[in-house]
């Protein structure tokens, strides 16, 4: 069984949103085409509560990048976003929704921040690699927001709890806080084993992946 799991595809992260990430509006339609040839769609959201230690606003002084020792994690400083409950932390309007099976939320705990959707080994597990395995999924394929933190996280774990894993790169945008960063996460993931593949190998007419 494989399953598509998408990432973050939340207002926030759009243009005009708190935390916008460049062309990340461009990959919903290609995202929706996707969805078309998978029997399994999971989704992620970013869901913070109001006051998150990753939030720069609680650090009075400190600016977005930076970052800071919590409770002895080092953790990256953004600004306020994917607010629990917020029009925010809401799935693009664009997306489609109807086949996504089940959300895992990440980042609800105020202290530690989350980059991956099967949880950090800090944070409580988000339950995600239970359900993959219920459903004897094998192989898992990433794309949504960001390569280089969710999408980058979430594909290496996968990787390292023994599911074959791939990163869909046309389907992925990153953020880019410091250049170079999104180079570097497919360096990362390469080095972890994990697959980089393009839409177009998935979405030509065979094989079916249900
Ligand atoms: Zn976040």
């Amino acid at each position: 069984m494989k399953a598509l799991i998408l990432t973050d595809l939340q207002n926030d992260f759009m243009e005009g949103g708190a935390l916008p990430i460049v062309g990340a509006q461009q990959i919903v339609p290609k995202i929706n085409q996707l969805q078309h040839v998978f029997g399994l769609i999971v989704a992620t959201k970013d869901w913070h509560p109001a006051d998150h230690q990753s939030f720069v606003d609680q650090h009075p002084g400190k600016r977005v990048g930076e970052r800071l020792e919590i409770k002895g994690q080092r953790q990256t400083l953004w600004p306020t976003h994917c607010i629990q409950g917020s029009k925010g932390a809401q799935f693009v309007s664009e997306l489609q929704t109807h086949k996504i099976a089940r959300i895992f939320f990440t980042g609800v705990d105020r202290e530690w921040d989350c980059y991956s959707g099967f949880g950090n080994g800090l944070q409580t597990d988000t339950g995600l690699y239970n359900y993959l395995k219920e459903r004897r999924v094998s192989h898992v394929f990433v794309a949504g927001l960001a390569t280089d933190y969710y999408v980058k996280s979430t594909a290496m774990n996968a990787a390292k709890l023994g599911f074959e894993s791939y990163v869909v790169a046309d389907a992925c945008k990153a953020v880019n806080l410091f250049p170079g960063d999104e180079g570097r996460a497919y360096a990362q993931m390469i080095g972890a084993g994990v697959n980089i593949i393009r839409s177009e190998v998935l979405l030509a007419p065979s094989p079916s992946l249900h």
